[in-house]
């Protein structure tokens, strides 16, 4: 691998599959939040660690905005050491401040008014699937469980980036918003991910995703009523059953989104409750 200059961004990608060229002169992510300084497991500086990949003929690359080692904080896996993978661009925002309303009132999904999570190019690296996967087992330094996220990973994850984590004995973990099929990011569900978690942003009619191994509702804006159907794409698990999660709202509805998850778990035992453990460990 080597540095590369060229910031010719998505337009030189060869995917079969279109990703926004979300970047625009002047343009960028809001200032750190100096008040809540960067969790302690989180790595800084990606381009400091790694250098972008040399990009043969045909070859694919992959923007990552950032990875690093930590505990997986929600659900089934909670707990567990993981190495997390941003990739870059969401198919609900474009991560830019001046796109919020626009991009809610587009999407009809009221994420983009609220989410905090920076998955714009700026700062960025491409890298190869086989480079990335590389880098995948170097930072975990022995964690062989890596979960992909975003912005929407299905974007830009497909089978080849999958493959190249297994062949290094990689679990394959992913986080989507259910908007995209598994078959069209990875050919077919088996090619996909080991382990599927589905927080959804938009009406249930309108997820594409064929099936999952966790489905989390972030309350009090997402309810189980009306995400039944979806409820029933969740793979049993031997044990566990289907886990179907309400996560309440962190922020300043927390407290009332808590009570509120609390009281549709007892109401309905089929819903658990999603604690997020790496906040109360620090860890992110
Ligand atoms: S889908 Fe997720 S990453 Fe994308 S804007 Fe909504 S909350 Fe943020």
């Amino acid at each position: 691998m080597r540095m590369q200059n060229d910031d010719s961004g998505w337009g030189t990608r060869d995917s079969g599959r279109a990703v926004p060229d979300h970047a625009e002169p002047g343009t960028s992510n809001p200032e750190p939040d100096t008040q809540n300084p960067e969790p302690r497991t989180r790595e800084a500086g990606l381009a400091e660690r790694l250098a972008e990949s040399d990009r043969q003929p045909g070859e694919r690359l992959y923007r990552v905005k950032a990875m690093w080692t930590t505990l997986q904080g929600e659900g089934f896996w909670a707990g567990r050491p993981a190495v997390f993978v941003r990739l870059v661009a969401c198919n609900m925002w474009t991560g830019y401040e001046k796109d919020r309303q626009r991009d809610a009132a587009r999407t009809g999904a009221d994420c983009p008014l609220w989410c905090d999570t920076q998955f714009t190019k700026e700062g960025s690296l491409r890298l190869t699937a086989y480079d990335l996967a590389d880098a995948v087992v170097e930072t975990g330094a022995g964690v062989r469980f890596c979960v992909l996220t975003g912005g929407e990973p299905l974007l830009q994850a497909d089978a080849a980036l999958v493959a190249a984590l297994r062949q290094r004995g990689v679990t394959v973990a992913c986080e989507t918003n259910g908007t995209i099929a598994l078959a069209d990011a990875f050919g077919s569900v088996e090619a996909g991910p080991d382990w599927v978690v589905c927080s959804p942003k938009l009406p249930e009619a309108q997820l594409k995703l064929e099936v999952c191994d966790e489905l989390k509702l972030v309350v009090p804006d997402y309810r189980p009523e009306a995400y039944g159907a979806m409820a029933e794409r969740v793979r049993p698990h031997a044990e566990a059953g289907r886990l179907l999660w309400l996560q309440p709202e962190d922020g300043p509805r927390f407290q009332e989104a808590a009570r509120l998850a609390v009281d549709l778990a007892l109401s309905d035992p089929r819903w658990r409750v999603s604690v997020q453990g790496h906040k109360a460990l620090g860890v992110d």
